[in-house]
């Protein structure tokens, strides 16, 4: 079920976050951990985006295994930033493989990515995505869980709500209708990172200049700390807050 990753700090080169760590995204696309069940390897698409020289995001995704892509080898060594959002994909069954379906998602600052399954898809999740824009529908970046997720999160933010509250209310609402879903989903405006534990792993390492929040540590190195099931993490690179998601 997809490995994510959001990193805020100095710069540095995309293949330190995708290919040089010994259990490097690269690496969790073929041999992940901790998939909790919800798939075996990560091999359907693979996205990464990121803030060059603090402007707007861009953006790199393919719907193939990044390790049968040369070229984002080569732009992962030549390209830094100091935000980053990353993903591998595994894509639930019948559910379209193609470059739009593979995270992160964005609008404007903002980069988005989806960790899990909304179960009953799509009918558990039509109340919801009623209430949203016809627009917004038609307009759906591809026809897959996380592409509504992220249109619900996105109205939020939209609306202006803060980006702690549109992720936890997001998560709670589809919770609510489609019990079971794993909806870890991540968010980030270059600045802030929003993380929600729902369903599957994820992992904070902290560095007094920067946060990196990952489904699976990357290395052994001290300074992970998994984060427990039920919460959410809002993150600057100078102060990690932790809450409950309600209903948790
Ligand atoms: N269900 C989503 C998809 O198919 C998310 C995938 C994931 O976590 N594997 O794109």
């Amino acid at each position: 079920m997809c490995r994510h990753l959001a990193y805020l700090g100095p710069p540095v080169f995309l293949r330190e976050l995708l290919f040089d760590p010994p259990h490097s995204l690269l690496r969790q696309s073929w041999a992940p951990r901790d998939m909790r069940g919800g798939g075996t390897i990560n091999a359907d698409g693979f996205g990464v985006g990121w803030y060059p020289d603090g402007g707007l995001p861009v953006r790199y995704r393919r719907a193939q295994p990044i390790w049968s892509d040369p070229t984002i080898a080569e732009l992962a060594a030549v390209t830094s930033a100091g935000a980053v959002l990353a993903a591998v994909r595994s894509a639930t069954v019948g559910m379209a493989v193609v470059d739009a379906a593979a995270a992160p998602f964005a609008e404007g600052r903002w980069l988005f990515s989806h960790n899990g399954v909304v179960r009953g898809w799509p009918d558990s999740v039509v109340p919801l995505a009623a209430a949203l824009p016809v627009r917004d529908l038609l307009t759906l970046d591809v026809s897959t869980d996380s592409a509504l997720l992220w249109a619900l999160v996105r109205a939020r933010l939209r609306a202006g709500v803060g980006p702690g509250r549109a992720v936890a209310e997001t998560v709670t609402s589809v919770a609510e209708v489609a019990p079971g879903s794993r909806l870890n989903l991540l968010l980030t405006d270059g600045h802030t990172v929003v993380a929600s534990v729902a369903g599957h792993a994820l992992s904070l390492r902290t560095t007094p200049l920067s946060v990196l929040l990952a489904s699976e540590p990357h290395d052994d190195e001290p300074g992970w700390r998994e984060v427990p099931e039920g919460q959410l993490v809002e993150a600057t690179v100078t102060e990690v807050r932790q809450y409950a998601l309600a209903g948790s």
